[in-house]
């Protein structure tokens, strides 16, 4: 698909702008084959140039997995900077969240968000070769495909994205406000459990629909305090929830939902499961819905 791509500005059309973000901006695109695609064009001076950036590129286009948005092709122009994935119909699960999708995520759809995003992760942290930290994960890259198939996004980005964008801090260390490893935050040491750690954070956003940090208050913080005052069962979190699973009757596996959030946000990192335990819990929680 390299090849196709090369000549990508008269590939597609670029007439609709979807989005914009950390990297520049995203369009809706038809490739040639008819396959929709979502083409991300680099703002200048958005990212690190040079044949560094074009090596990894290369490398993230070897990385499949259905629950990783597969990047269908890049391209280097002019020095322009394109990069073409696979188009995700029902947008950011940030967007589901805040209910201006229009689209409706029950709970039983939360679990299985939870795990198909958890098994993307995991496969970078464990199949991929290299293996790939992602240490950007956030609600706003697990993008949802036509099925509702939650699929992570940006996988090996962040660290070729610059410090002066938006969204990241402008230190050494990577990430988003809100979702970023105190660990990692304190020691610059990066590895696989900042991801858990963000992803912690993502779980508590499918149970509460809020924000990491919403009203100057840290959700990972108020959810703890939460906890404290109520009993084993966690049901009197209920306050915190989205109200669309407020009063499902149901909720299956949700205080154990919950405590594997709980573990994913310890601040040692030494205290979180692996992402392939995350992905062994998730199992068992939907298993058990008989
Ligand atoms: P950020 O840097 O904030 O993560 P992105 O540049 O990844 O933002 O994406 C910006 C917006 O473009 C997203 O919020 C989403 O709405 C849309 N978008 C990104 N990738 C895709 C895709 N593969 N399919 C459909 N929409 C996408």
């Amino acid at each position: 698909s390299y090849d196709e791509l090369k000549k990508c500005t008269n590939n597609f059309s670029q007439s609709n702008q979807i989005g914009s973000g950390g990297y520049g901006k995203v369009y809706r695109g038809v490739l040639s084959t008819g396959q929709v695609v979502a083409i991300k064009r680099a703002q200048q001076g958005s990212t690190q140039g040079g044949l560094e950036f074009k090596t990894e590129i290369e490398l993230l286009s070897r990385v499949h997995h259905k629950n990783l948005v597969g990047l269908v092709g890049f391209c280097f122009e002019q020095g322009e900077q394109m990069l073409v994935y696979e188009f995700m119909a029902n947008g950011t699960l940030r967007e589901s969240l805040s209910g201006r999708s229009g689209v409706h995520l029950d709970w039983k759809r939360r679990l299985r968000i939870a795990l198909g995003s958890a098994r993307g992760i995991a496969y970078l942290h464990e199949l991929a070769n290299p293996p790939i930290i992602h240490r950007d994960i956030k609600s706003t890259n697990i993008l949802l495909d036509d099925n509702l198939t939650a699929k992570v996004a940006d996988f090996g980005l962040s660290k070729l994205v610059s410090d002066s964008s938006k969204g990241h801090v402008s230190t050494q260390v990577k990430g988003t406000l809100g979702y970023l490893d105190p660990e990692y935050y304190m020691t610059q040491q990066l590895t696989e459990k900042s991801d858990v750690y963000s992803f912690g954070v993502v779980m508590l956003e499918l149970i509460t629909a809020k924000q990491p940090i919403e009203k100057g208050k840290y959700i990972v913080r108020e959810v703890r305090i939460a906890m404290n005052k109520n009993d084993e069962t966690h049901y009197g979190l209920r306050d915190f929830m989205d109200p669309v699973i407020k009063n499902t009757p149901n909720l299956i596996g949700f205080p154990r939902f919950l405590e594997l959030a709980i573990q994913c946000v310890e601040e040692s990192a030494s205290d979180r499961p692996t992402m392939s335990e995350v992905v062994k819990s998730l199992e068992t929680i939907l298993q058990n819905d008989g």
